[in-house]
């Protein structure tokens, strides 16, 4: 298990819920209710870690790639 990660703490838009055994991640909860894995080092590296779903609306907003900025928020190989 990584370190340096606290259960409860914030990341972005990411509430930590508790570490998956399961996805080798942590489980996390985007402030608009969506559930997903990440790894630690998405967690403390990227600028403001959210699901996929705001991501997609903050690309639309910023005019960003669909797809092209999706490590600046921790989404490289997430099961979400
Ligand atoms: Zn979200």
């Amino acid at each position: 298990m990584a370190d340096g990660v606290l259960v409860g703490g914030r990341y972005g838009r990411m509430v930590v819920l508790g570490y998956s055994l399961v996805h080798h991640r942590w489980h996390c909860r985007c402030d608009c209710g969506t559930e997903s894995h990440r790894t630690y080092h998405s967690l403390i590296t990227t600028a403001e870690p959210m699901c996929i779903a705001c991501y997609r609306e903050v690309a639309r907003k910023r005019g960003w790639g669909d797809y092209r900025v999706m490590p600046a928020i921790g989404i490289v190989t997430d099961r979400v």
